[in-house]
């Protein structure tokens, strides 16, 4: 990073660019997005768009889409903000609901940018460690004294799922703001949205990057009761969603759900079909509830960059807590993810058995 500038607060002397190391490559497995590409009647949308939509402001918050989430989440529109992704979502939450200085804690490991967007906020950002099972630790979380806490369900990297015991202690128990992010809901056949009834202390973070195919759109959206939800619309402020954005992801949720729920079904049979393949190189990938699979796998980041030189890009994550040296490897096409189990398969072999084997070695055996 360069000098900080004399001028800025404080706290943005540790706020870092983003950098997921991405580099373009042939298949990319790398970031989780919808690899069958856009859904159709969003593609038409974007298509025919008529030039008058970029030339004029955008709806101030988006009401429309709004009303077509409400409409496929069961909830009613005033239960529903919308944001310039979720990552803005996100930070509008916590610049809502945090004063500086206030903390954040979150289940570590998780979702790399909660601690930058908590010192975007001028907030403490606190990483409780999850347990052995990649559960939260509840009580661990409500010791910080937290003003807010962020769950992702299912977790990115890990895939794991929140088991709903834990978030309804954590509602029943903890008394701050309750952030559970679904980015990978749509993945996981089940959802949190029932306890929005109960709890107006919770929200519900989602987004069209993954499952609706719309990464590059940059939008997202948050469901609460009324008055959560309206104090992260003031956070947020108006002309979040950009025309072009609210069009095309209008077509996609009120249009496309067919679609994209038929690939969701996909992802999730391809998601237990390259569990099964890295379970037969004897890998032990854990239970994932999301597009991807986050398998344990010794000197990861070598191991990545072998695999992008054979042309797969997949996610190494060094040093996870109670998992080791992982790739995160997303769903896609089937052709694609066997692309990335033969070159795994290569570079494991070209390392030979004992280094790949280390954390699963058999007992008696050298
Ligand atoms: C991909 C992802 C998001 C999506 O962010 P957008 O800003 O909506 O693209 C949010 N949270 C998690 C955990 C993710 O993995």
């Amino acid at each position: 990073m360069t000098a900080p500038f004399a001028l800025a607060r404080a706290a943005y002397a540790d706020v870092p660019l983003y950098d997921p190391k991405r580099v373009p490559t042939p298949t990319d497995l790398s970031d989780n997005t919808n690899l069958w590409g856009l859904p159709p009647q969003a593609e038409r949308t974007l298509r025919e768009l008529p030039w008058q939509k970029v030339t004029r402001y955008p709806s101030l918050y988006a009401a429309e889409l709004k009303r077509a989430l409400a409409a496929r989440a069961g909830v009613t529109p005033d239960m529903v903000v919308t944001g310039c992704g979720s990552d803005d979502v996100l930070d509008s939450a916590m610049r809502a609901f945090g004063d500086p200085g206030m903390t954040v804690a979150y289940s570590d490991p998780t979702f790399a940018m909660v601690p930058i967007f908590s010192l975007m906020n001028a907030l403490t950002a606190i990483g409780v460690p999850a347990r052995p099972d990649q559960s939260p630790d509840v009580d661990a979380l409500i010791a910080t004294g937290a003003r807010m806490v962020y769950l992702c369900a299912p977790n990115n990297p890990t895939g794991t799922m929140v088991p709903r015991a834990d978030l309804e202690r954590l509602l029943r128990d903890f008394p701050g703001i309750v952030l559970v992010d679904e980015a990978y809901i749509e993945f996981a056949g089940t959802s949190h949205v029932d306890l929005l009834a109960r709890h107006e202390r919770l929200l519900l973070v989602r987004t069209l990057s993954k499952a609706y195919g719309c990464a590059g759109l940059r939008v997202g959206y948050a469901l609460g009761q009324p008055a959560i939800v309206a104090e992260v619309e003031k956070s947020r402020g108006p002309y979040k969603v950009n025309a072009v954005a609210e069009a095309v992801a209008l077509a996609a949720v009120a249009q496309d759900a067919v679609w994209v729920d038929a690939h969701v079904s996909l992802a999730v049979e391809n998601r237990a079909r390259l569990e099964q393949a890295l379970r037969d190189m004897g890998l032990a990938p854990l239970p994932s509830s999301a597009n991807f699979s986050c398998v344990p796998v010794p000197d990861c980041v070598a191991v990545g960059q072998a695999m992008r030189a054979r042309g797969v890009a997949v996610r190494p994550f060094p040093a996870l807590p109670h998992v080791g040296d992982c790739l995160r490897i997303s769903v896609g096409p089937w052709e694609q993810v066997q692309k990335a189990v033969d070159a795994l398969h290569a570079v494991l072999a070209e390392r030979g058995p004992l280094q790949h084997t280390a954390t699963m070695r058999i007992p008696g055996r050298a």
